[in-house]
């Protein structure tokens, strides 16, 4: 099932919540919203679901107009952080419930109950704890068998708010693999709540990054990633360090170091930020110019990796090498390293400027 979000405004009060949402959410896809917190995720999955109504605006499950419709008649599943499962019930009898309860011309006879919990038993890999009760499974078999409850009414649409959020590191990255493999598998349309970047990244077919009710940018991981539109997602996507430049003559100047910009345009002169991540770096050749000249103030290595800290005046820049590049340099803390970026995104007031690609 596909969702459009069609021109969507919410209020608290006078706080405006969700800017003039507009949001397509392909059949079959796991779209990610990824914002920090108060952004308005959670708002935007509460009226999506039917549980908070908006302004304005229109929600579409495949092209039909759902806004006003009961959150019951919507067919929504959702898994939250906390999702309480009944205490007094068994694994199974969790799992079954939403079952147990649909009107009687609806509902499955025990025996299709039954299989249906079995194979979503099976699905997420704990047909083993059926006849265990809550307080006995760990936050992920608990987070887990949410999800088979959520799935077990066969939803056209997945909502997962922070499934993994109050699960310790170790657990969320197993779960997030399992949730990308369950989801192939199943391919219900499934939008899930994070703020973590790596876990928008690592999962979905789609990020839509949003700040302060507003939609920044949407897209694949990789254009998130590799064509930030302004300087919040590039900022938000991961470790970069912030240089203030100056543009000039088709070119970002940043100390001595020039940085052609593409020669389709013209720039006017102004100042203008360039973001570099850590591992964008490369050493200047002999000759080139370079763009930071200082003193390594921290290693770390880390595998395949090795993280340096460079004191460049008042700033910190952070370097990830290739160890075997690292190991090369025979570096020690106060070894100096002449740098170039291999990319660079440069924005002026949050407006793009150029990518180097
Ligand atoms: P988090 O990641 O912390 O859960 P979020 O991006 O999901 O954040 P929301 O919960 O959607 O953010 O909240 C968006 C903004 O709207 C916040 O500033 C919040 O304080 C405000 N807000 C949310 N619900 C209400 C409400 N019922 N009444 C008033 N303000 C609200």
């Amino acid at each position: 099932m596909s969702i459009t979000i069609k021109n969507l405004n919410k209020h608290f009060g006078s706080f405006h919540a969700l800017k003039n949402i507009q949001l397509n959410v392909p059949s079959g896809k796991l779209v990610s919203l990824l914002g920090p917190s108060g952004c308005g995720k959670t708002t935007l999955l509460r009226i999506i679901v039917g549980l908070e109504n908006a302004d304005e605006g229109q929600i579409l499950f495949d092209g039909q107009d759902v806004t006003h419709k009961h959150v019951r008649e919507r067919k929504v599943g959702f898994v939250f952080q906390h999702y309480a499962l009944f205490r007094h019930m068994n694994v199974f009898d969790n799992i079954a419930f939403g079952l147990t309860v649909l009107p009687k011309a609806e509902r499955p006879s025990k025996e299709k109950i039954r299989a249906k919990v079995e194979e979503l038993l099976k699905l997420v890999q704990l047909s083993h704890l059926a006849n265990a009760y809550p307080h006995q499974l760990s936050g992920g078999q608990r987070q887990r068998i949410a999800l088979a409850r959520a799935l077990a009414v066969e939803p056209k649409l997945l909502l997962l708010d922070e499934p993994f959020g109050a699960l310790d590191a170790k657990v969320r990255k197993e779960l997030r693999t399992w949730l990308r493999d369950i989801h192939h598998n199943l391919g219900v349309t499934s939008i899930l709540v994070t703020h973590d970047q790596e876990e928008a990244l690592e999962v979905s077919d789609e990020i839509v990054v949003m700040n302060h009710g507003k939609i920044e940018q949407t897209g694949t991981a990789e254009t998130i990633y590799r064509r930030p539109e302004n300087a919040f997602v590039t900022e938000f996507l991961g470790e970069t360090d912030a240089f203030e430049g100056r543009i000039e003559k088709g070119e970002w100047h940043y100390g001595g170091y020039r940085w052609p910009l593409d020669t389709q345009y013209k720039w006017q002169e102004q100042t203008a930020t360039g973001y570099i991540r850590p591992h964008e770096w490369q050493l200047a050749e002999a000759g080139q110019t370079a763009m930071i000249d200082a003193p390594v103030q921290k290693i770390h290595a880390v595998g395949a990796l090795t993280h340096l800290v460079l004191q460049h005046g008042k700033q910190e820049v952070h370097i990830s090498l290739a160890s075997s590049d690292a190991a090369k340099l025979n570096l020690t803390v106060g070894s100096t390293l002449a740098l170039v970026p291999k990319q660079i995104y440069i924005f002026s007031q949050n407006e793009l400027i150029d990518y180097a690609i």
